[in-house]
């Protein structure tokens, strides 16, 4: 059965069973501050698990794209090694909010895999919750053992404990006992020698958990106690790639027809094998994973960066080049070119893939070329720790500067020098690491208490979009501290006209005040799970009191300005630069925007003027805001409105609407194009391969950068002694400037020559050796100059050249190639020598090297030793 009947099929067996098939939600999460990618297929679902929203229909089915490289769930360092962990995957699920629960989830489940897709029973295992006897004294899910009896022989069900068959959500929440489905592909002999029974749970290739069904039955309290949930859920997880594994009848994810295609292109590539050898075989393996995991990263709209989300991905496709370059021996970026046959192979059930490929493919090729420079300037380095090293073993601390700072992974270090007969100091290498971690920790470490619920609030109301003041009460707080911003408190309100930041947009500030005039700030609004929370530096007084809850009317026009510019920017990129500027990023403040969008090339000049242009002529058009809440999703799309790839939307969506902008928005804008007054774009540039930004500002910034140029301006104009037409007289400036640096430049070759001359009758000869160390009045060049005319006379030089430049010393070296064969002597070597006596350090090639040095006084010493080296 191939892959997309396996998926398709597992779709209208839920849709049979009157459930709702929804698309995967985008693995990237924006919203969630615990989280940075969905992990599982519950991720998503977790508001309406937790109550803060309501499903579309209480029986949903789903594959969801899930990511395991980071926190709770890290699969990463499995992934290559073993042939049935990724680190993205897809989780088939299906999803019971509050209606059906154990009977129907395991019939189902049972039905689906031995009816449905005919898997023999007699390889399958369940597991069940055996009970706990700790705290929270749970007993055996008899229940669940009582169903799975009518299906499956009893000696097939296993007892389980907390840590494989009690799930939770997290410290607080929603939790329950949970059944895995197991299966054992082993052949027959294999199976006569040992009982599949044994092997559950032991991370045996061929006896792995297929699917996990979990039963959301109680509630987890912040006191850690338990209570029964009013209304119990399902949620249940299956591998997709294992699935296919069981049905395509193979003995690893990779030997499906999920990975088949993209391995035999990475064979084609790199003209190597899989199947023969096991560093070859693991490393195919992991580049074939990675380049999934990236490249649909990229389709949800997170490029590799140097933090967060991004660092990891940039992580995960590093990982991938080192393999390439070890056991591949790729030195060149290929991975690139495997999009092509994965959006082929994916891009019908995952169509950002094949919209995004073009996207997707440079940015991956430009980190490959960058990280495989990264990797050559390593092993330049390395070299020259290995040339320094006395004894046998490179201590940890240098392998530990060569990770860090040079970003050259210590794995490929220890291999290098293996090669070499040297030991690496692995612990001195990790004592660095864990040092280097301890400072970042305890940089961000933050504690969070419980919350102290005043009164159980219902879904909480935003009212901002019409009011930016309300009376509100405080329903619940928190204490959060961290070592960067101290003591901090987020109060819940039952409603509120604050902004959460979110869509790009930073949140409101404002002001609380009780009606015994006691002022609180609230200096940021964020929003998490759907709740809203204000943060401020102090608890008010009065917590029971009713509030007066005031945003700040400036921080708010302001955002709003710009919010509604970065519309008009995104409408005029497209008119301008072509339909195939996608939004990539965007960050609206009060001072300024900013705007990532796909283009291939430098927005030139003229274009950027036209985009000035066209965004100010509809402020001039002073265009009303046409905002409709509540639109149909597929009716808003109709009209028009900009979806964007990686962005989760209900079912109903809120437009705004400026002219002919339309977008899908959250944010809050101006009533009117006319409030902002003014556009422009203060930068231009490149974020990462297709990726521009601008960056640019509007309204009161506008004015505040046209009074700072208009100074700056009158004050060029009085440097140059207020001259009429002041351009005009810059140029002349810049005129004569360009004619004195000719004219130094020839007098500076005179004087060269001159020297040339003189030092020639100065060589002496030393065995043979044509030498001369001496200090000249010249800067690097001319040295550099002197020697090469020099050198081209003479096959048998030794030069030392020093020079004192700005205060600062510089010592060549220039050896002849014939000298450098036969006597196997290094400039790069001398110069590193010799530097010590100049404070300083340097290199180059062994015919002509250069050190720069802090203490010009040592010069003469310097050259004196020459000598003696020589
Ligand atoms: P395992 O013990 O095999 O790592 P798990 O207990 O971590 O599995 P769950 O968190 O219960 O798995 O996830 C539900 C299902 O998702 C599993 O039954 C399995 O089929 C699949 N799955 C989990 N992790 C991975 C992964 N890294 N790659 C592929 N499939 C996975
Ligand atoms: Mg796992």
């Amino acid at each position: 059965m191939k892959s997309q009947d396996i998926r398709s099929k597992f779709f209208n067996f839920f849709e049979g069973k009157q459930h709702l098939i929804v698309p995967s939600a985008p693995m990237v999460l924006k919203n969630d501050p615990t989280l940075m990618f969905v992990n599982s297929g519950m991720a998503p679902f977790k508001e309406y698990f937790l109550g803060n929203a309501e499903p579309k229909k209480n029986r949903i089915a789903d594959s969801q794209k899930c990511l395991r490289v980071s926190g709770k769930h890290n699969d990463l360092e499995e992934v290559g090694y073993d042939t049935y962990h990724h680190t993205l995957f897809e989780m088939l699920g299906n999803w019971s909010f509050g209606d059906y629960f154990k009977e129907e989830a395991i019939a189902w489940a049972w039905e689906l895999l031995t009816e449905v897709y005919g898997i023999d029973k007699d390889i399958l295992y369940v597991t069940i919750f055996e009970g706990s006897e700790d705290d929270d004294k749970l007993s055996m899910d008899t229940e669940a053992y009582d169903i799975w009896k009518k299906y499956i022989a009893e000696d097939r069900i296993l007892k389980g404990n907390k840590k494989d068959n009690f799930w939770e959500m997290g410290d607080q929440g929603p939790c329950g006992p949970c059944s895995e489905i197991h299966v054992d592909i082993r052949s027959a002999e294999e199976k006569a020698k040992v009982d599949g029974k044994t092997l559950i749970n032991r991370d045996h290739p061929h006896v792995v958990e297929v699917w996990n069904l979990v039963f959301m039955q109680y509630n987890r309290k912040a006191n850690r106690s338990l209570e029964p949930l009013p209304n119990k859920h399902i949620d249940t997880g299956m591998g997709f790639e294992r699935l296919c594994m069981v049905l395509q009848g193979v003995q690893s994810n990779y030997d499906t027809d999920v990975f088949t295609p993209i391995i035999r292109e990475i064979e084609t590539i790199t003209d190597k094998k899989y199947g023969e050898k096991d560093d070859i075989d693991i490393a195919i393996r992991v580049i074939s994973d990675h380049v999934r995991a990236v490249a649909f990263s990229i389709a949800d709209g997170q490029l590799p960066s140097n933090t967060g989300a991004g660092y990891v991905i940039r992580r995960i496709l590093r990982r991938a080049v080192r393999y390439g370059f070890t056991f591949l021996d790729k030195k060149e970026p290929f991975i690139y070119r495997l999009v092509d046959v994965l959006s082929k192979k994916m891009g019908e059930a995952f169509p950002e893939l094949r919209a995004q490929k073009v996207l997707i493919e440079n940015v991956i090729k430009e980190e490959e070329a960058s990280f495989l420079r990264t990797l050559e300037q390593g092993l330049v380095l390395l070299n020259r720790i290995v040339e320094d090293t006395k004894g046998d073993t490179v201590s940890g601390e240098k392998a530990f500067e060569l990770y860090d700072t040079y970003g050259f992974p210590i794995d490929l270090t220890a291999l290098i020098l293996s090669e070499k007969n040297l030991n690496l100091d692995e612990k001195g290498f990790k004592e660095e690491l864990q040092k280097q971690k301890n400072r970042s920790r305890s940089a961000s470490e933050t504690s969070t208490d419980d919350w102290t619920i005043l009164f159980e609030d219902d879904i909480q109301e935003f009212i901002g979009y019409d009011t930016q003041e309300a009376n509100v009460k405080i329903a619940r707080y928190r204490k959060v501290t961290s070592k960067k911003e101290g003591e901090m408190y987020q109060l819940v309100f039952n409603l509120t006209p604050f902004y959460p930041e979110g869509g790009g947009q930073i949140g409101d500030k404002g002001f609380l005040e009780d009606k015994h005039g006691d002022i609180v700030y609230i200096l940021d609004t964020k929003k998490e799970n759907n709740v809203v929370y204000h943060l401020t530096k102090e608890l008010p007084d009065h917590l029971n009191e009713s509030f007066r809850a005031v945003v700040s009317s400036e921080h708010r026009a302001l955002s709003s300005s710009n919010h509604t510019a970065t519309h008009l920017l995104h409408q005029a990129l497209r008119a301008i630069l072509g339909e195939h500027v996608e939004q990539k990023g965007s960050l609206v403040k009060p001072q300024s925007l900013r705007f990532d969008f796909s283009h291939f090339s430098k927005v030139t000049p003229e274009q950027l003027q036209e985009i000035e242009d066209f965004v100010n002529a509809r402020i001039e058009g002073q265009l009303p805001l046409e905002e409709r809440r509540n639109v149909p999703m597929e009716k808003a799309i109709e009209e028009g409105a900009m979806a964007l790839f990686g962005e989760k939307y209900g079912d109903t969506v809120r437009t705004i609407r400026f002219g002919k902008s339309i977008e899908l928005c959250g944010g809050i804008h101006v009533k009117n194009t006319s409030d902002i007054w003014h556009f422009k774009i203060v930068s231009e540039g490149a974020v990462a391969a297709g990726i521009r930004r601008i960056e640019a500002i509007t309204n009161k910034a506008v004015k505040d950068y046209f009074s700072e140029n208009n100074a700056a301006y009158l004050q060029m104009k009085g440097l140059l002694n207020n001259a009429m037409e002041p351009i005009k007289a810059l140029e002349n400036l810049q005129g004569e400037n360009a004619d004195l640096k000719k004219e130094i430049e020839s007098l500076l070759k005179d004087k060269a020559k001159n020297i040339k001359g003189e030092l020639k009758n100065e060589l002496t000869e030393i065995n043979g050796v044509q030498y001369l160390a001496k200090k000249l009045d010249l800067d690097a060049a001319g040295i550099k100059d002197v020697c090469f005319e020099l050198g081209s006379q003479y096959n048998n030089l030794f030069l030392l050249f020093g020079a004192e430049n700005d205060g600062k010393a510089i010592l060549s070296c220039y050896i002849s190639k014939e000298l450098v064969a036969s006597k196997g002597l290094n400039a790069g070597a001398v110069v590193r020598e010799l530097g010590k006596y100049i404070q300083g350090g340097g290199g180059g090639q062994p015919f002509f090297a250069t050190a720069g040095g802090r203490k010009p006084e040592g010069i003469s010493e310097a050259l004196k030793a020459s000598k003696d080296y020589l």
